[in-house]
């Protein structure tokens, strides 16, 4: 089966790079994505959108209304912000913001979201319903999608189903992961402040040491995942900050441990933070201290729904082939457009964007690429799919 739109996405490759090495030189931390903010706004007004700035701070809003006749919405998100990463690629369209890298991505999906914005505005006669893209600021850890949701957002129109995208430099260009169900995890933070009786180094009978208990409570903490978690689930806690203590001959009062925690279902989600608080708590009274256990509430599962996520599928192996979908994969990172699919049903998938050496480090490291071929694939995965779920009610 041809894929009805990858012709044309192609044929706009040149305006896809270009976006994207623009965007790629010019890289903005979330929340300050003013410029391409600007950028996404006058390239969907002369497109002929409805273009609502500052949702969410910098998020941008773009709404087309097909010319046949039909009530359904059907919303496409594309993230925009970069991380505080110096670049180390030597390319010429290299980071011109020393500190700042898009080395997520997201300039890549800033550039399919115009693509596939000037292809559903050229096919707005073939078109029932309504097209809604968001634009999202601030997907790094500072939680765009919250900020536009709670700026309205998910209402008038309200989305019948939502779609997104992120490219992998874990699959080779030319592949994707459409999955149902849960594709990545619930991300929550923790943070346990050991206390103590601090004193002499010499004289530890008379202390009660913050660094040992502490470091027994990460020890114990690494018992929920192999003694606790129902061995056909999976989670992740990790401890990665440990501060206690300020010299060597000092036995220190109080620990501070911060950690993250991984969970793909509500039960094994509830489970890990009863444990960790219950562990924390009781190796620190063991011992004869006491933890103070926080846990900080972060993002959901990113769930997908099985029908949108069916039709995603096919929309994919139009593009790319059958065989180069992997439909199993899933991963323990986060993404904040789970908290649209809580309360839209849609599909995000990942799209391969590792084409040789160059793109083959990981995400967030300061040599992280893409391969550049897989920018018309997104466009024509995410229009057919998006025409797809308009029309098919
Ligand atoms: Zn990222
Ligand atoms: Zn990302």
């Amino acid at each position: 089966m041809a894929a009805p739109f990858l012709a044309e996405a192609e044929s706009l490759r040149d305006q896809l790079v270009a976006i994207r090495r623009d965007l790629h030189m010019h890289p903005e931390l979330g929340f300050q994505e003013y410029r391409t903010a600007t950028v996404v706004a006058e390239q969907l007004g002369a497109l002929g959108y409805e273009v609502q700035t500052g949702v969410g701070k910098t998020g941008v809003v773009g709404l087309l209304q097909g010319d046949l006749p039909g009530e359904r919405t059907v919303l496409l998100r594309f993230d925009m912000d970069a991380l505080p990463i110096h670049e180390e690629n030597d390319v010429p369209y290299r980071s011109q913001n020393p500190g700042v890298m898009h080395a997520c991505g997201h300039d890549a999906h800033v550039a399919v979201g115009i693509g596939v914005a000037t292809i559903l505005a050229r096919h707005r006669d073939q078109i029932g319903g309504t097209v809604k893209l968001m634009f999202q600021p601030a997907e790094e850890g500072l939680g765009g999608a919250f900020a536009m949701i709670a700026d309205g957002l998910l209402e008038t129109p309200k989305p019948d189903v939502a779609l997104s995208i992120h490219v992998s430099s874990g699959h080779d260009t030319g592949t994707a992961v459409v999955r149902e169900g849960p594709l990545m995890a619930a991300s929550d933070g923790f943070q346990i402040v050991v206390r103590g009786r601090g004193g002499h180094g010499a004289s530890p009978h008379e202390t009660i040491d913050a660094v040992l208990v502490g470091t027994q409570i990460v020890v114990a903490l690494q018992t929920i995942v192999s003694r606790n978690v129902d061995p056909n689930e999976t989670g992740v806690v990790t401890v990665g900050a440990f501060h206690a203590g300020t010299a060597g001959n000092i036995i220190a009062e109080t620990a501070e441990l911060r950690g993250t925690i991984r969970s793909f279902t509500p039960d094994v989600r509830e489970l890990l933070h009863r444990r960790v608080r219950e562990v924390a708590e009781g190796v620190a009274a063991s011992l004869g201290a006491t933890a103070e256990v926080k846990l900080m509430i972060g993002v959901s599962p990113t769930v997908n729904e099985p029908q949108v996520t069916a039709v995603m599928r096919e929309a994919a192996a139009a593009v790319v082939g059958a065989d180069r979908i992997d439909s199993s994969y899933r991963t323990t990172g986060a993404e904040d457009f789970s908290a649209v699919l809580e309360r839209i049903p849609g599909s995000y998938f990942f799209l391969g964007s590792r084409g040789g050496e160059a793109s083959a480090f990981p995400h967030h490291n300061p040599r992280f690429d893409i391969d550049e071929n897989c920018l018309p694939q997104g466009v024509a995965i995410l229009c057919d799919t998006a025409v797809r779920c308009l029309h098919n009610a």
